[in-house]
């Protein structure tokens, strides 16, 4: 078959790469599987033999028929024909016992935002999330402040879970290669956001407004969402430095001018 460009496929074809992954998500008997974009089923295998169940969600129409030759007769396989973006996560909870999820996929590059946002917004349903990444987008969910990879998404990643970089994988790996490296990573996500906040929606309508133009001193950000004296007269009232970029700040220094301005 051809592989479509368009929806991402990068087909895993490196055997030992596969059994590494696999033995890096610890699985055991007890854990449902939800797998984005199966594709011909190199992962989705050794999920069936060493996961409980499995939830697998392709959306490649040729790609789910050969699925369902291939595993059509295991019994604790739920397999999905449909959009990852569309489909209502919420609608498989109690799937495979009740419990939470894990994540484990070699996504689709073109998508990765969008998928890791909706997965975090329905964050309840899952435990860990293990992903292909590119590797620079896995820096720049680890990175911590002070550092050039430091943004936005890993403040949003870092709030809801403990992201790590947990070994790289060569192009070599995929079928078509791909022009980046990649990498495994995981989420843990963890059972409460990882710093106290009043209102989350302004927390990162902060953070977006900080990182907005990154070179940028912090205030001159924030001041394009609220008034210029209010937005200088926060950080001094906080004891942080007027010169500070957002780059400099941590979550708790985000969690602290929020909730100034809530
Ligand atoms: N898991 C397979 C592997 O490791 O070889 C395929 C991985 S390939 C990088 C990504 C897969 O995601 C493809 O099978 C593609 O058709 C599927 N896909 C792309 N966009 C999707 C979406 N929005 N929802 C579900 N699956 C999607």
């Amino acid at each position: 078959m051809k592989p479509r460009k368009s929806l991402g496929q990068n087909f895993l074809i490196d055997k030992n790469i596969q059994s590494k992954i696999i033995r890096a998500c610890n699985l055991s008997g007890n854990d449902t599987v939800l797998e984005i974009g199966p594709g011909r089923g190199e992962i989705t295998q050794y999920l069936l033999e060493q996961a409980g169940y499995v939830i697998a969600v392709e959306i490649d129409n040729n790609l789910y028929q050969g699925l369902i030759e291939r595993f059509g007769s295991f019994k604790n396989l739920e397999l999905l024909n449909a959009d990852i973006l569309k489909l209502s996560l919420s609608g498989l909870r109690g799937l495979g016992g009740g419990k939470k999820f894990k994540v484990i996929a070699n996504i689709p590059y073109y998508i990765t935002t969008p998928i890791i946002a909706r997965l975090l917004s329905h964050g309840s349903l899952f435990s860990e999330i293990y992903l292909t990444l590119q590797k620079e987008f896995a820096e720049r969910l680890t990175a911590g402040p002070g550092t050039k990879d430091y943004g936005a998404f890993s403040c949003f990643a870092q709030f809801y879970t403990k992201p790590k970089l947990i070994f790289t994988i060569s192009s070599s790996a995929f079928w078509p290669r791909p022009k980046v490296d990649s990498c495994l990573a995981r989420l843990e996500i963890l059972d409460e956001p990882s710093v106290k906040v009043k209102d989350e929606g302004m927390f990162f309508k902060i953070i977006r407004a900080g990182f907005n133009q990154r070179r940028k001193l912090f205030k001159n950000n924030l001041s394009r969402i609220f008034p210029q004296p209010k937005a200088a007269s926060c950080l001094s009232k906080l004891g942080l430095d007027e010169k500070v970029r957002a780059e400099d700040l941590c979550l708790s220094d985000f969690a602290r001018i929020a909730d100034y301005f809530t």
